[in-house]
């Protein structure tokens, strides 16, 4: 089968973790045509705005999209291309595994553990105003609908992976009303997936257990703000952000990205870790079913870790972008 993949280089070390990624996925032997198409900073300087109507209408087209981080400035400027992007195309479903690398330095071992995120509202509604000089406000929007979607998509990903539980972490002791809606939601609809345990727990008390005992939770629901959090607490307890990707869900849409954003610091050295893209593009491929190149590529990754002779500067090593890659490429047989 033929595929129409989107590129999105993005901003800072993007354009380099996703030719990287683009290489590996050249590799696998899949008859892709990649379209490339600008968002964030690099877009707002050469078309004018930071997400042209061209690259949301080749998503809308791709049989899925890769896409590199984008930059927003935080306090001011333009709104985040990744919130635009996700409720523009209603991409209500952001999923992020932490499974632990084999070789890779971190607190525990055998993590495995999948976060949630409902992706289109919340805190991230951008709906904020100034209600007199001094005191502002941001609107935390809970709805029963983006809400049971994002409950569902939780069950229907535990049931297909075999997984056991779905925790709702949240904060309705608090929030009575927006986060009672969402607990009572998931609560509602757990009752359909007889076949999964269904929990749920206080979220400032969800960091804490995670930190202590990562191994008690399998995969998690959660709304926008505390996913976004948690998602990089748990990116840490495998190793750091180097190395966890994702995937943002629609109906018949999907986008597919790291965890990590430009990382400035790095951005243009050759340093960055391109192992999150690599295995955002592996999510990629699953989800188009093609399971032969999924596993060839993420098996080669986890190759080069357990050898543990190459190393991007984020686990301590030395290797470059490009070395890392190359390792890759080598290791998929
Ligand atoms: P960041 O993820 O860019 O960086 C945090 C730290 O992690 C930095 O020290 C960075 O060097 C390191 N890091 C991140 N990815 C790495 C990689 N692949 N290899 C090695 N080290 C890596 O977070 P930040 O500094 O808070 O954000 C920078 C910019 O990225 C901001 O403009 C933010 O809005 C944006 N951002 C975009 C996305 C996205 O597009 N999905 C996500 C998060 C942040």
């Amino acid at each position: 089968m033929s595929y129409r993949i989107v590129l999105i280089p993005g901003d800072g070390i993007g354009p380099e973790v996703t030719s990287a990624a683009r290489r590996v996925v050249d590799a696998a032997g899949l008859d892709i045509q990649w379209e490339e198409h600008l968002a964030g900073q690099t877009a707002l300087e050469k078309l004018g705005t930071p997400l042209p109507e061209a690259t949301l209408a080749a998503v809308r087209g791709a049989n899925a999209s890769l896409k590199g981080p984008t930059a927003t400035p935080s306090g001011t400027g333009f709104r985040s291309v990744n919130v635009e992007l996700r409720q523009k195309l209603q991409l209500y479903a952001n999923y992020r595994p932490a499974k632990s690398l084999p070789g890779v330095p971190s607190r525990y071992e055998n993590v495995d553990l999948i976060v949630v995120r409902e992706n289109t509202e919340g805190l991230y509604s951008g709906l904020e105003h100034e209600v007199v000089p001094g005191v502002v406000e941001s609107l935390r929007i809970v709805t029963e609908t983006a809400s049971e979607r994002i409950a569902r998509f939780a069950f229907e990903t535990a049931r297909r992976q075999g997984r056991k539980r779905v925790t709702c972490a949240h904060k309705a002791n608090i929030l009575k009303l927006s986060d009672g809606l969402f607990l009572r939601t998931c609560r509602r609809v757990a009752g359909e997936f007889s076949d999964i345990q269904f929990d749920d727990s206080i979220i400032d008390a969800t960091a804490m257990k995670l930190v202590l005992n990562p191994h008690s939770f399998d995969v998690m629901v959660m709304e926008n703000l505390f996913g976004d959090i948690i998602s990089d607490l748990t990116a840490g307890l495998v190793g750091g952000l180097g190395l966890t990707p994702s995937a943002n869900v629609g109906k018949g849409l999907a986008v597919f990205e790291a965890v990590h954003g430009t990382a400035p610091d790095i951005a243009g050295k050759g340093k960055a870790n391109p192992t999150a893209v690599i295995l955002s593009a592996v999510l990629m491929l699953r989800y188009l079913n093609e399971k032969a190149a999924a596993d060839r590529i993420e098996n080669a990754v986890r190759e080069v870790f357990t050898r543990g002779e190459v190393r991007t500067g984020d686990l301590g090593g030395k290797a470059t972008t490009v070395e890392f890659v190359e390792s890759v490429l080598a290791a998929m047989h």
